[in-house]
Order: C-alpha cells, then structure tokens, then sequence
C-alpha cells in the first residue's frame, strides 16, 4: 500500500476510535446521571415517608381534643346557656396548656365562640364567629371537620379540627382544637431540606422554604378561588402561581422541575386521609456533577488513549521509516555492488574480446599462409609443366617440327584446366551461388558420377564399398553437378582416411525421411580427433600435409548443402571411422531435371 492510502486509514480509524470514545464516555455520563438519580428517588422516597409520618403523628396527637371536649358536661352546659364561660375558659385554658396545642374552643349553633383558652390574650377567639369556616359546617352537618387556614383574628396559620357537640341528636355548636404547625416547619427547615404540603387545590400551605408558602402548584379556577375567600382560608394571601416549569415526568408522583434556571428533583406523596400531598424537593445538581466528573473523567481518559494510539502509531511509523531505510541502504549498496559485478564483467569481456580478435586474426593469417602454401603448390605444379611445354613448343617450332607442337598445346590446355578446376573451388567463396530454382537431379545417377569419377582412388586403395540405396529413382532438389561435388568430395575423404587402414570400407546407404532423403557415407578410417569436429567446416581446415588437400571440401560442401536447405552432419563410428550423414530435401512434382 502507497503511503496516501496509509494515511487515509489511519485518518478513517482515528476518526472511527473518536466516534467510539465520544459514545463510551457519553453512554459512561448517561449511566452515572441514572444511577445517581436512581439513589436520589430512593432516598428521597424515604425521606418523604418519614415527614408524612411526622406530619400525621403531629395532627393525630391532637386530634382526640375536640372529641374529649364535645363529650364535656361544663361545655354542654355552657352551650345551653346553663352555665357561665368563665368555668370553661379556665378550663380549656388548662386542658390547652397540657395538651400543648395552639387554641381550644368551643363554638355555638351558629359559629360564636363562647370560649376559649385563649380567653386572656388581647386577639381572644371570644365573641368571634367562624361560622363560614367549613370546619364548624362539617361539624353542623354532624361530622368531624379540619382545615389548615390562616387565622382570621390572630392572623397565625395552623390547623383546625372540629368536633360536633350533640345533645339528644341536637347540635349544640362544636369543639374545635388549632394546632401550630410552625414547629414541624421549622425542623424541615433546620433538616436543610425542601419539603412542602399542598391541600386539595394544590395551595402549598406548609414549606420549608418560607418563599414557596401559599403559592400554587396550578393556577386556581374561578370556583376554587371562590371557595377559598368564602372561608377565609389563606386571608388575603394573593395565592401566585409558583413560577417551576416541568422539565420531565418521571413517573406520576415524580419529576423533574427548573427553577429559576436551576435543576430539581420533585417527588411527591399523597396524604388522602387529610386529602392533602406531601412533595419534597431535591436539587439535582449533585446529579449533574456526578454526571459531568464522569464526562470530565472520561474525556480526559479517552484523550489519553488517543494520545497514547498517536503516539504508538507515531511510533510504528518511525519503525517502519527506519526498516524502509535500511532496507534501501541495503538495495542500494546491492546496486553498487551489482554495478561493479558489471563493470567487471565488460572489462573481462573486452579483454576477451580483444584476445579473441588476437586469435582471430592470428587463425586467420594462419588460415591464410596455409592456404596460400597450398594454393601455392597446386599451381606452381601446372605453371613449371606450362613453362617446360612453352620451351619445348619454341624448340620444336625451331626445328620446324610443327606437327608436334599441337600436342604441346593440348598439353598446355590440360594444365589450364586443372588450373581453372582449382580457381573454380575458390571461386564459391567468393561470391553467394545462385540457388537452384525448379531444378532437380537423380540421386542415383549423382552417386554413379561420383563413384566413376573416384574409381581410380578406390581402385588404388583397394577400398570395398558396400552401396544401399533403393531401387526407385529419388529426385533431389538442386543442379546434378552441385550435388555430385558434394558426394566426390565425402567420398574422397574417406578413402584419404582409410589409406592406411586394414579394414578399407566404404559404405553407402540412402533411405526416406519425412523431411526427405538421408544419405550415410561412412568409412573404417582413423576417424575425426575431438579437437578438430568443431573446426571440421571451417574453409582451410585441413589436417593433410601441404599438397594434399587444402582444406576446403567440406566447408565447400558445407555451403552447397545449406544452399540447397539441407543439413551435413558428422560422428565418429563406435567400431571405428566417420560417418558424415546427408540430408536433402526432395524435390516437388513439376521440376525439371538439371
Ligand atoms: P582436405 O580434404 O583438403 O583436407 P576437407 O575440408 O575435405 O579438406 O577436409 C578437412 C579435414 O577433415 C581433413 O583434412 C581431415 O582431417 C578431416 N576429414 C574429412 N573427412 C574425413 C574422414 N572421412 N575421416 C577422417 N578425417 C576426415
């Protein structure tokens, strides 16, 4: 892989582990927000049972006065005017002082108060009617009745609880104990807590935050305000709406509330034997801290983690930078090192070369005095017979012997033959010999010439030759005499080797091939030394002495045979002698006869 496309995965897996952390470490938030929470709702679920009991155990210590005093002989008395108040003033002023409540009294049929415990103090409940407040009409209609309300004479809120006082199945008027709750307030206030009571119409009458008192959890309607001012409930207390807004419902009596910009907890509990709810109000900011250490927790372990990736990978890269280095120092230094192989090499090779072109030229002055030497001899032989002839021609023409100097002159002519025979085998290498175009010879009739034409060599050497050739006549492709040179020459060697041979046989087979006539001449002669096969073709190769050959047999048949596309080839026998072995291509239908 190319380094941009190493970068782009690292840059796409950076971007992957990001992804990855940034949802761990929310999920890790979200995880401490609920479990917090979730230790919030349960302690505060304790807590909140604990105030109700509080609250009830408060009321209800009180609430058997108002029974204990409508069941009083001195207060039926004094409802029926049978007796005086003082009696029972002093005597609720008692009871009052024992019992620890706020007020006790008793209230005619129509609401008057004829006594009170208070009957001393200057906003004495005496003389004063509540006839409007529901608890005296629900003790009118024979029940009991209570009210958490505000005073309407001393302006002290607390609560009432009433008692009707019947006499014979008459309501005399009714017993009525105020307890003062700013005690129980105060503690919840002390507990540094938040814990409010709403009444039915969701005024918050009890709060120890003194200024969540006598708000509203809901705006009030028409009916509910009307009732609330026909009893005098909360005075003249404007009952505002607590600014909170519902951030979440959690579950029915619990949920989420912002006020003033701040986050709470609101749990909530109903009293439905005072017909009222308790709710307890927590903030949520040690929430939120916990959620947000863990956030800051997580951030700075996942930036750690990824400083600590950056820096492994970092890290690696350098290591692969250092290995890619190296491993280029080491190519490097293999390509110096191969440079020099090289350089190397061709020095070697012009050294060669220069020798061999030593050798060349000094094979070829070789081959050339060689052949000069023969050349040399074979035509100096005829030049000194011409000469002698001419001599002898001008002597005979002297002494007018003119008859005989024809024969001089044929003599000469033969001598010009040989000579021209001679220049004629040079003259092949001369220049390139015409291929033979659409002509073609008789195997058969080749071998015959060739074989009368060195008879007088076999015949001298005493030399058997064992002949297989077929019957049929083979049709070559080439020119009669071409060919025929060929075999002299191949012959004519072979007798050469045989010359001092025991056995001296010479043997000829022709057979078919596919690529078309095989010819064997092989002879029971000294054979070829390995050194000189190679160099057996090659013009002036000779290893006859001066005089006897020179040299270019072969390397003339050599060339005849390429020309004509066959092939010469050469071994040593196993029992002794060469073989040279011919191929020659046959000739098609349709071409004439050389
Ligand atoms: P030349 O016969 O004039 O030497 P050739 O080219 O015909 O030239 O032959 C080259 C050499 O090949 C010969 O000198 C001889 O040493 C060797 N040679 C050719 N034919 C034979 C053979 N049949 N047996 C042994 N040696 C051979």
């Amino acid at each position: 892989m190319n380094r941009r496309g190493r970068r782009y995965i690292s840059v796409w897996w950076t971007v992957v582990g990001l992804i990855l952390a940034t949802l761990l470490v929310w999920q890790a938030a979200r995880w401490a927000y609920h479990s917090a929470l979730e230790e919030l709702l349960a302690t505060g679920g304790d807590r909140l049972t604990l105030y109700a009991g509080t609250l009830r155990g408060e009321l209800n210590q009180y609430a058997y006065l108002p029974y204990v005093l409508s069941r009083n002989a001195d207060v039926h008395e004094l409802l029926l005017g049978e007796m005086e108040a003082a009696g029972v003033n002093a005597y609720l002023e008692d009871l009052n002082a024992e019992a620890g409540s706020e007020a006790l009294y008793v209230m005619d049929s129509n609401g008057d108060t004829l006594a009170a415990s208070n009957w001393r103090e200057p906003l004495s409940f005496v003389g004063q009617n509540y006839g409007f407040r529901p608890y005296f009409t629900d003790a009118r209609q024979g029940g009991k009745g209570s009210l958490f309300a505000i005073g309407a004479t001393t302006g002290q809120p607390g609560y009432f609880m009433s008692h009707p006082v019947l006499a014979n199945g008459q309501f005399l008027g009714a017993a009525v104990v105020k307890v003062d709750l700013t005690p129980l307030q105060e503690r919840w206030r002390e507990g540094g807590e938040t814990v409010l009571v709403s009444d039915a119409n969701g005024v918050l009458f009890l709060s120890s935050r003194g200024d969540w008192r006598y708000r509203t959890l809901s705006a009030l309607n028409a009916e509910q305000q009307a009732l609330i001012r026909a009893g005098r409930q909360y005075r003249e207390q404007p009952l505002d709406i607590l600014p909170f807004e519902t951030e979440k419902i959690l579950a029915a009596d619990c949920r989420i509330i912002r006020f003033e910009g701040r986050l709470y907890l609101m749990l909530s509990r109903a009293l439905p034997d005072f017909g009222w709810k308790m709710h307890q109000v927590v903030p949520l900011a040690a929430v939120l801290e916990r959620e947000q250490s863990v956030l800051a927790i997580g951030t700075v372990l996942a930036l750690l983690a990824l400083a600590l990736a950056l820096y492994a990978r970092e890290r690696r890269q350098k290591q692969i930078s250092r290995r890619q280095a190296r491993e280029a120092q080491a190519i490097q230094a293999m390509n110096l090192r191969l440079q020099d192989e090289i350089e190397e090499h061709m020095r070697t090779e012009q050294a060669l070369r220069a020798a061999q072109d030593e050798l060349v030229q000094a094979g070829k002055l070789a081959a050339l005095g060689h052949m000069a030497a023969g050349i040399v001899h074979e035509l100096n032989q005829p030049i000194s017979a011409i000469r002698t002839q001419a001599a002898s021609g001008r002597l005979l023409l002297e002494r007018q012997q003119t008859d005989k100097v024809t024969d001089v002159l044929a003599a000469v002519t033969r001598m010009t033959e040989h000579m021209a025979v001679i220049t004629a085998q040079l003259k092949i290498f001369a220049h390139k010999t015409p291929k033979a175009g659409g002509q073609r010879t008789q195997l058969q009739e080749c071998f015959e010439g060739a074989l009368t034409m060195t008879a007088p060599l076999i015949n001298e050497l005493e030399i058997s030759v064992v002949k297989d050739v077929p019957q049929e006549p083979l049709w070559l492709k080439g020119e009669a005499g071409r060919i025929k040179q060929v075999l002299i020459n191949l012959i004519r060697n072979a007798a050469d080797a045989m010359r001092d041979s025991v056995r001296k046989q010479l043997e000829i087979t022709v057979s078919l091939v596919d690529s078309g006539a095989e010819i064997l001449i092989a002879d029971s002669g000294c054979g070829i030394a390995d050194g000189d096969m190679d160099e057996l073709f090659t013009p002036f190769f000779t290893t006859k002495e001066v005089g006897e050959g020179l040299g270019l047999g072969l390397s003339i048949s050599y060339r005849i045979v390429t020309d004509l596309g066959g092939t010469i080839r050469v071994r040593n026998r196993e029992e002794g002698g060469a073989e040279f072995t011919l191929r020659l291509p046959l000739a098609a239908e349709g071409e004439n006869e050389s």
